[in-house]
């Protein structure tokens, strides 16, 4: 399976081979750690995004949506500790010019020796580390004055916690209730590399579950199961997911506990999801730095009280990634190697490839009529071009459920072939009734997708 043959080399050269990911400003030779994504990573992406509203606003209803401003005031990230604590411990070698974390030293390679890691081999000439402030700094107006100075947003949450008394106000919740968000954080990274999983500018889904003080335990514990759940039903498997918690160093300086939600990429066990216990701290200091009050005021009680906070903090990168390397499989198919993406149907850029076996004889023209059935109700595409061996393997490496193959025999009996991406069997379907076949079979409840495997059909 998976684990056996895939490796983030050929992850990063079907991603790219295929147009799902590739370096940004490659014509201009990239810029260190940024991705852009192509039509199937978009779709691919907006899959993962969708699946992750639908756990947070579609099967629960105490929680509600936000979409709040990259830039926000500058005082956000005084009260926030940002801009005194968000840093990476660096180091500069004065022999080869480089600069590395000093606490990644032992994933490193040396700028002169890359067999060695820095500060291993004796020309290396380490400085102190010094802290380095992650986020991103520009300027609002055209000049660069006092007070002018604001910061990229280095994760989405403080809008949240900026915009609480808002919510609180029109969503008509008391706590426990949550506020969701997706978009775009900016961290300006320095270890290089493993593709989109450390990158400058990521998407997170962070969601903020306010509670009352002494329920926030058993919530923390309610959230880590629900996240780890969530991307079981992605059809991640289960062995490739587990928990971790941060001892006390590990801690961010606003939680009392965090676990991760760790996945099993090629790199090893890295981290996929953060969920953390913030306790009160952003509340309390976003009310010390602004004078609002921040609390909930129970109506029916009479109580008053600053929420504790929950919070999974996930990456749509990493998710992508993890699903990528989940689905990764190659198999022996007539004397062949066939790369194919086993994704959950649910999470697959494209459902259905319409295919013409030749591009003669009217064929195409049918093959057009069937994809115009088909493609109001699902993402279908429609590839005409080249033999439909190489046809089939582009859509196995897209991850592709179901291909549509119109043959001489369409033509006579209005029949086509549906081949499944997993077993690679082929039924005869009847035109009219594909939509209701393929439908059923996308529109199934987000459980594990079936793993088998052509040889296992076969048998
Ligand atoms: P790491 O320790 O790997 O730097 P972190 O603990 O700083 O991550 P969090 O602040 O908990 O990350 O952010 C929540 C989630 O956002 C992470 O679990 C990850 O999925 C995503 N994320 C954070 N930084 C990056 C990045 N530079 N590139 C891509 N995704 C990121």
């Amino acid at each position: 399976m998976a684990e056996d043959v895939v490796t983030m080399d050929k992850i990063v050269s079907l991603c790219k081979r295929r147009g799902l990911i590739f370096p940004a400003s490659e014509i201009y030779g990239g810029i260190a750690n940024t991705y852009d994504y192509g039509h199937y990573g978009v779709l691919l992406k907006r899959n993962v995004i969708d699946a992750w509203w639908q756990a947070m606003i579609g099967d629960r209803d105490d929680i509600v949506a936000l979409d709040s401003a990259i830039i926000q005031h500058p005082r956000t990230w005084e009260a926030s500790g940002h801009l005194a604590g968000f840093t990476d411990p660096l180091v500069d070698c004065k022999a080869c010019g480089l600069r590395f974390r000093a606490d990644h030293l032992q994933e490193l390679s040396c700028g002169r020796k890359p067999s060695k890691h820095p500060g291993e081999t004796p020309e290396c000439d380490l400085t102190e580390s010094r802290e380095f402030n992650l986020m991103f700094e520009t300027t609002i107006g055209p000049v660069k004055e006092a007070g002018s100075t604001v910061y990229l947003r280095p994760e989405t949450a403080q809008g949240i916690f900026l915009d609480f008394k808002t919510v609180l106000g029109f969503a008509r919740r008391k706590p426990p209730f949550g506020i969701a968000q997706v978009g775009k954080s900016f961290r300006n990274e320095i270890t290089p590399g493993n593709f989109i999983f450390r990158t400058l500018e990521f998407e997170q889904m962070e969601m903020e579950f306010f509670v009352p003080p002494d329920e926030a335990p058993q919530w923390h514990e309610h959230w880590l199961k629900e996240r780890v759940d969530w991307y079981t039903r992605l059809g991640i498997r289960a062995d490739h997911l587990r928990l971790r918690a941060h001892d006390a160093e590990e801690l961010s300086h606003y939680s009392s506990a965090t676990s991760d939600v760790e996945y099993l990429y090629p790199i090893g066990w890295s981290e996929l999801e953060g969920i953390a216990n913030r306790g009160d701290f952003d509340l309390t200091q976003h009310a010390k730095y602004s004078g609002e009050k921040l609390e909930y005021f129970d109506t029916a009680s009479g109580e008053r009280y600053v929420p504790y906070v929950i919070e999974p903090a996930a990456g749509v990168g990493r998710t992508v990634l993890a699903v990528l390397c989940d689905a990764y499989d190659e198999e022996e198919v007539g004397g062949g190697t066939r790369t194919v993406l086993r994704m959950h149907p649910r999470l697959a850029p494209i459902k259905v490839a319409v295919l013409p076996v030749v591009s003669k004889d009217g064929l195409p023209e049918r093959a057009r009529e069937v994809f115009d059935l088909l493609r109001g109700q699902m993402q279908a595409e429609y590839d005409e071009g080249g033999s439909i061996g190489k046809r089939y393997r582009r859509q196995d490496e897209i991850g592709t459920p179901f291909g549509v193959t119109v043959d001489h025999q369409t033509l006579e009996d209005g029949t086509v072939t549906v081949r499944d991406r997993d077993t690679l069997q082929q039924e005869r379907v009847a035109i009219p009734d594909l939509p209701a076949v393929l439908g059923g079979r996308l529109a199934s409840p987000w459980e594990s997708p079936k793993l088998a495997r052509s040889d296992e059909a076969a048998a």
